[in-house]
């Protein structure tokens, strides 16, 4: 938070229901102090009648924030100026007004996952062959990321496959191509393997994959995270493969935002050590 708070000072909002778990006021609470910018962040608890009010209002006055659950979708056609990354995931995260009091919005999910599968691979992901489980909203920003990092192809299997196959086809071109049962994946060998299913997120979930039936997973990133290793990640790591939660794709989302709202690079580290100490305590 900036050390005094004036008329001047921009409102950044995380506008979602629930919000109250979020970690993202600690991140970019501690990347506007760091960068010495003008603005807060705060996180209100939005229901779907007062969404398009908190948005116009917010940009409006020169602000700006995020959207998260269960709003992501709903926003979309909100926006005057919706990034490509919006339009070919059909997803908002990000918002932030112009002087004409025009609302732009990106989905920097997308590019936050770009940045933690590099980081996370030491490299691009070019000529890579994926395993996605998963086609919601996050799984959506991944094939983005997968297929604009150069993957050479990506496996989505789903619980319901008639949604991985709208996926497939609204994002994946022909490079995706969906596996309806898992026994399909028996005996195949992957480069990366990506949870971005919501299971993992509570103690009774199932796995979203039992690692025994592939050949190989040369590496295994979970989009879950929580305060200690993820059952995904203890999984992989079970059988020898290497793996990380959601804790760099959350920092490196988070880190585009602010970049889109302050048209300047966020203090990145600053924000992994933010997210660190909230996950100690
Ligand atoms: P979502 O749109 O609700 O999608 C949930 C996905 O999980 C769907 O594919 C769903 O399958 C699957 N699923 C849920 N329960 C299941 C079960 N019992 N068995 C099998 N599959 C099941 O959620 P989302 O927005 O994509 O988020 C997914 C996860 O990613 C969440 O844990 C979220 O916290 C995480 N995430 C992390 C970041 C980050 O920065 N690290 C960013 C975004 C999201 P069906 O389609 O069959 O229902």
């Amino acid at each position: 938070m900036s050390t005094t708070i004036t008329s001047e000072t921009r409102l950044i909002a995380l506008l979602g229901d629930p919000v109250e778990h979020s970690l993202s006021p600690v991140i970019q609470n501690a990347a506007f102090a760091e960068a010495g910018t003008d603005g807060v962040y705060l996180a209100v608890r939005c229901g779907r009648d007062d969404l398009a009010g908190f948005l116009r209002g917010l940009a409006r006055a020169g602000g700006g924030g995020n959207i998260t659950i269960p709003h992501k979708e709903k926003v979309t056609p909100l926006l005057d100026h919706p990034s490509e990354a919006v339009r070919r995931t059909g997803a908002c995260n990000t918002f932030w007004g112009d002087r004409q009091g025009k609302i732009h919005g990106d989905n920097t999910d997308v590019e936050g996952f770009r940045r933690a599968l590099s980081t996370f691979l030491g490299g691009s992901a070019r000529g890579v062959r994926a395993l996605l489980l998963g086609a919601g909203g996050a799984a959506r920003a991944a094939l983005m990321g997968l297929l604009e990092e150069g993957a050479d192809e990506v496996v989505i299997h789903n619980r319901s496959a008639e949604r991985a196959r709208t996926v497939a086809r609204r994002i994946g071109g022909e490079r995706a191509r969906v596996a309806p049962f898992v026994d399909e994946l028996r005996g195949q060998s992957f480069d990366v393997v990506v949870n971005a299913t919501s299971l993992g997120l509570s103690p009774r979930d199932p796995l979203p994959l039992d690692f025994e039936i592939l050949d190989r997973a040369g590496a295994a990133m979970d989009l879950v995270y929580g305060p200690g290793p993820t059952p995904f990640v203890e999984a992989a790591e079970a059988f020898g493969v290497r793996a990380t939660d959601g804790g760099e794709m959350l920092v490196q989302q988070g880190a585009a935002s602010f970049e889109r709202w302050w048209s300047e690079a966020a203090p990145v580290d600053v924000m992994r050590a933010a997210l660190l100490e909230r996950r100690k305590s």
